[in-house]
């Protein structure tokens, strides 16, 4: 099947809705797909809690406040045109969000904004706490049903962008309900695809966060930035055994009540890394993560190799008030919190790496925008908790409006036969058989995240570093170039064949330039660099030319932010045993 549209949509989580709104509102005609279900698929409607942004409805803010501290998170690593456009648009987005009927939490008729650690100030808006995201994808999804010029379609895997003449002039899709490929010709495509933490073993993501994006990006001649910063939540539960319910769910209860990280001697142990809490939570991530497993390896771990997080302070009353039914989940569970401590650790969450792109969210190959956490580099090497919604929902938006712009001065131009020739066998052809091709698929990805997640995570060393792209390189090897499965509908085995073309190459792409920084900054830290070098103030760009990936360092284009608030944390971090 061929298809032809003005802007294709890739992934419809808050960025892909967004955008989808914004390029029909512009007069384009708009296909948004998904691999999964619409507006169900990715990050956006898992989210929990914490949209940042400069309202200033109960405290006095300015964007220009809420740039300095994401800048100074960053490390100064930030794209600030970036950077700016999130802080800056921000607010427009949180209020037509709230026209639309999102329902942010109000006090006093004011819409709430909490405090979270490395903001100056209470800048997030939330809609109830655990339920956020849902509510945010719920409002898109009913606005993108009732704007006239949004086609869309689920189960749609897209197995690579198509380029024409040198532009990007449609994609091949994967269609898991028959099988078969599609063929879609657009004057403008958008990659809103979300991150890629489904490379670890331990990660807050959905099956659909392999990093498609970056690697189609990449396969189709856009530039890459920033790879090595994989951002860990430090406190992912970890024991005793939680069904049903979120790993990442303690943020809220932290942002609410405060709560102890405590070592295996009872201890806070935050201010050895230079962060007193005092049962406050202001640790950014990046030190969160650090301290916790510098504890572990101290010998002052918990029993499954984390951190106890205590909220025993806190009364059976005080816990119901903030968390009501949550807390009988919790009971289901076996867990009472008045009686005992969980255990948690850092899990893979989101990637401040990306596409590069312009503050129009155009790459650098004409006819292909991204939005969303597809996008690298306005967070720089460390990101601020609630900056990711904003950043889906403001660059979703401005890369629909750059898109739709692009296609109202385009004539349509088909794809030929000759432009998806060597992708159609990937999308839809008969699997290759024969000697080699059993390849255990699930095993291999289970191998993949397991090395990442020893030699790739937020600490590192060349040797590990080494050792993983070995590894990275052996399975490679066995994948092949001609995808296995059964030919079928529902051809899972191919699908894994897919998702490991691309977890393979990003997991490539993360680990080769994590091995180039020889320093430790955010939420890259090298046991071998401990310090973080003032020469290394580059961001890492990725390409790939020729069937090979070639890197560069670029100076940050971000400003350096003020040393007394990039340098400190780093200075503790590098003091330490
Ligand atoms: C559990 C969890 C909680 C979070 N909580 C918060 C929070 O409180 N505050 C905050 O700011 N951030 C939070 N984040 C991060 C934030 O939710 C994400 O960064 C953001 O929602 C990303 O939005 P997106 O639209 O770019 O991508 P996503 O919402 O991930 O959507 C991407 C979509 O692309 C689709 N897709 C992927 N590959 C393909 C392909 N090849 N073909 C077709 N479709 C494809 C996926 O199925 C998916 O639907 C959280 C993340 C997680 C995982």
């Amino acid at each position: 099947m061929h298809v032809e549209t003005d802007v294709l949509v890739i992934g419809s989580g808050g960025a892909g809705m967004y955008a989808a709104i914004e390029a029909a509102r512009a007069g384009a005609q708009v296909f948004m797909i998904d691999r999964s279900l619409i507006g169900r698929g990715g990050a956006t409607v898992m989210a929990q809690m914490t949209v940042a942004v400069a309202l200033g409805s109960e405290t006095p803010d300015h964007w220009r406040h809420h740039l300095q501290d994401t800048l100074a998170a960053g490390r100064g690593l930030c794209s600030e045109d970036l950077s700016r456009l999130l802080c800056e648009r921000g607010p427009e987005c949180i209020l037509e969000m709230e026209r639309w009927g999102v329902g942010w939490a109000r006090r006093n008729g004011r819409i709430t904004q909490a405090m979270a650690p490395g903001h100056d100030r209470p800048r997030c808006v939330y809609v109830d706490f655990l339920n956020t995201g849902p509510a945010v994808s719920k409002t898109l999804r009913t606005v993108v049903n009732r704007t006239a010029g949004i086609a869309k379609a689920s189960d749609l895997c897209v197995v690579d962008l198509v380029r024409q003449d040198g532009e990007v002039a449609g994609a091949v899709a994967h269609h898991l309900g028959s099988g078969a490929p599609l063929i879609i010709s657009a004057k403008a495509v958008i990659v809103a695809t979300g991150g890629l933490t489904r490379l670890y073993r331990r990660n807050s993501a959905s099956a659909n966060m392999g990093g498609d994006g970056y690697a189609l990006a990449l396969r189709a001649g856009a530039t890459l930035i920033d790879m090595e910063f994989v951002q860990f939540f430090p406190i992912g539960h970890l024991a005793p055994r939680l069904v049903g319910m979120d790993p990442i769910m303690w943020d809220p209860f932290r942002y609410k009540l405060g709560g102890r990280l405590l070592n295996n001697q009872g201890e806070e142990f935050a201010e050895r890394y230079g962060v007193a809490e005092d049962g406050r939570y202001v640790l950014t991530r990046d030190v969160a993560t650090y301290g916790i497993l510098k504890e572990v390896a101290a010998g002052r771990g918990s029993p499954h190799g984390g951190a106890f997080l205590s909220f025993q302070h806190c009364s059976q009353e005080a816990l119901r008030a903030a968390f009501g039914p949550v807390i009988d989940r919790l009971a289901a569970n076996n867990i009472d919190l008045t009686r005992q401590s969980v255990e948690v650790a850092p899990i893979a969450h989101y990637h401040m790496g990306g596409v590069k792109a312009d503050a129009r969210m155009e790459t650098e190959v004409p006819g292909l925008f991204v939005a969303g956490e597809a996008v690298g580099g306005a967070n720089g090497a460390n990101r601020l908790s609630g900056n990711a919604v904003t950043e889906a929902l403001v660059f979703g938006r401005r890369a629909g409006r750059s898109a739709a712009e692009r296609a109202a001065r385009r004539a349509p131009r088909p794809l030929r036969p000759a432009d998806v020739a060597t992708v159609l066998p990937l999308a839809g052809a008969p699997p290759a058989t024969g000697a080699g091709r059993d390849l255990n698929t699930a095993a291999m990805v289970e191998r993949l995240q397991t090395l990442m997640a020893d030699d790739v995570g937020p600490l590192r060393t060349r040797d590990g570093l080494a050792r993983a792209l070995a590894g990275i390189e052996a399975l490679t090897d066995a994948l092949g170039e001609l995808p296995v499965g059964d030919g079928k509908p529902f051809d899972y085995r191919r699908l894994d064949w897919l998702d490991l073309r691309n977890m393979l190459t990003v997991a490539h792409v993360v680990a080769a330039v994590a091995l180039a920084r020889t320093e430790s900054r955010g939420a890259h830290q090298r046991e071998d660099h401990p310090e973080m070098r003032p020469e290394w103030a580059v961001n890492q760009t990725v390409r790939w030319r020729e069937g090979g990936i070639v890197f560069a360092a670029v100076p940050a284009a971000g400003a350096a932010p003020p040393a007394d608030q990039a340098a400190a944390p780093q200075a503790v971090l590098d003091a330490t045993p």
